[in-house]
């Protein structure tokens, strides 16, 4: 299949020969055409799986179009034209709200950021078409000259849009596309209140993409309640199932233990770039000094540090002069940068879904990475719940003179027996720590390839469940 084959107007089509991407991913073949005749959409996908081009191509197919039927009807002006002729007409107007055609609602400021700046490479031949950021953290003047160019592509996270809702810097009565991406991420995170405002602010007559890992509970009936006979799309593609990815456990004794293997990793000839998870704040700036003392080129990214900082982090990231990135969840969530090769997770996250967008990190675009889980014995029941989420086993590995006290299996034994998993087995295989009866001491070279069920998305089998937080909380809002 081909990006010319699903319809797409000539100048996106420029566009994206101008990327270097040649065909497209399953999931632009499948949600492509059917955004462009105007369906809803429902869709299960991971990120990395080229989600943000699904519904941004169409989107600009959509506004191409009518720019075409603008031009033939010459007497018709834009909403920007009319503002212009207001103002030669020495009209003075008071300010007037931004009337966006599309609005893209996602959970981080790094997803947003990632979004547009994608947008503006896809839009590079689009005409009348400017696509802003509103996000928290950003100074309200400069978003004030955002809203105020009209721009006809809002991507926002909910909270600070609703701010300028209510003060009456944007209309929704003229939009056209609403996105919701990582949906159940946005619901996570507590903007359940905030997305249905939003949404109730918009017209019926919209269409509406929803992107999220999974409908299940909530999000499912959100999902439903928001869009109208949607198109389903379940993507377990590679990327979902994160196949180019190999993962492995090292068992860590201590935190003495930890850091020097992890020095010992981060030293690996094959690293070209690393992100480094923490779970505090504290930890990722702590962290990153000491390995910054240690002469890696380390840098902290976390919540806590204001928008400008991080936005420098990351370009610095992009450029190749951060080579490990020590980074809370929610800062680091959307990072694409092709040159992540490892992922590390020097603590374990507390939600497995959480685990899957970390190692996501890595393997851009179809590339190999490698995902590393640093845990301390006490923590094998969490790693078996991310392997029940993930529905994929994920090998043991030690390193000679790094080799835990405990060995690996002792460890894991007990936590297999709690969470119900018999050996036998079907899911466990091979060299896999479930049936061998070989020492636990041994280096797995590839990840298994262990039996799934094609689940993950809708009403499949990715459950969400947590871990980490014995009152069954919502997550701390302090990392937003
Ligand atoms: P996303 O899932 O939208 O975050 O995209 C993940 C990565 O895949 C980004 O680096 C995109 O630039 C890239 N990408 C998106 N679509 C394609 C495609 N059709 N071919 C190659 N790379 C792509």
């Amino acid at each position: 299949m081909t990006f010319e084959s699903l319809g797409l107007h000539t100048s996106i089509l420029r566009a994206i020969a101008d990327t270097g991407y040649t065909t497209p991913t399953a999931v632009q073949e499948q949600a492509v055409p059917a955004a462009i005749a105007g369906r809803d959409l429902l869709v299960s996908s991971q990120t990395g799986s080229g989600k943000t081009a699904a519904f941004m191509l169409p989107a600009l197919h959509k506004f191409a179009a009518a720019a075409e039927v603008m031009d033939v009807n010459a007497s018709a002006k834009t909403p920007n034209q009319e503002r212009q002729a207001a103002r030669a007409r020495g009209d003075r107007p008071r300010f007037q709200a931004a009337k966006p055609k599309m609005l893209v609602l996602t959970p981080t400021r790094e997803l947003a950021l990632q979004v547009t700046t994608a947008t503006d490479k896809y839009s590079a031949y689009s005409r009348r078409v400017k696509a802003v950021s509103i996000l928290g953290g950003m100074p309200y003047p400069k978003q004030m000259q955002l809203l105020s160019r009209n721009p006809e592509i809002l991507v926002a996270t909910p909270g600070r849009l609703i701010d300028h809702m209510e003060s009456g810097k944007i209309d929704f009565s003229e939009l056209e596309i609403l996105v919701l991406d990582e949906a159940d991420r946005m619901l996570d995170m507590g903007f359940i209140d905030d997305i249905e405002k939003i949404v109730a602010a918009t017209p019926e007559t919209r269409q509406t993409m929803l992107f999220s890992a999974t409908l299940d509970g909530v999000v499912g009936s959100m999902a439903r309640r928001i869009t109208k006979d949607p198109m389903v799309i379940q993507i377990a593609g590679s990327a979902t199932k994160h196949e180019n990815i190999q993962q492995k456990v090292h068992f860590v004794d201590d935190l003495s233990h930890k850091n020097r293997l992890l020095d010992h990793l981060l030293r690996d000839e094959s690293l070209d770039q690393a992100v480094v998870f923490t779970a505090t704040k504290r930890d990722a700036d702590t962290i990153a000094d000491r390995l910054n003392i240690a002469g890696f080129a380390a840098a902290a990214l976390h919540g806590d540090m204001h928008q400008g900082a991080r936005n420098r982090t990351l370009d610095s990231l992009r450029r190749g002069q951060v080579r490990v990135l020590v980074a809370t969840d929610v800062a680091a969530r959307g990072i694409d940068v092709p040159g992540i090769t490892h992922v590390f997770n020097y603590d374990l996250p507390k939600f497995p879904e959480d685990y899957v967008h970390r190692i996501g990190r890595t393997g851009r675009a179809g590339r190999k990475g490698l995902a590393v889980s640093l845990v301390n014995h006490a923590e094998s029941m969490n790693v078996k719940r991310i392997e029940r989420f993930t529905k994929q086993l994920i090998p043991v590995d030690v390193i000679e003179g790094f080799e835990p006290k405990k060995t690996a299996m002792a460890a894991r034994a007990p936590a297999r027996k709690a969470s119900g998993w018999k050996p036998g087995d079907k899911r466990t295989t091979g060299n896999s720590f479930g049936n061998s009866s070989k020492p636990a001491q041994r280096s797995f070279s590839k990840p298994n390839a262990a039996p799934r069920s094609e689940g993950g998305g809708f009403g499949g089998g990715a459950a969400k469940s947590r871990f980490g937080d014995a009152n069954g909380n919502r997550r701390s809002f302090g990392d937003r």
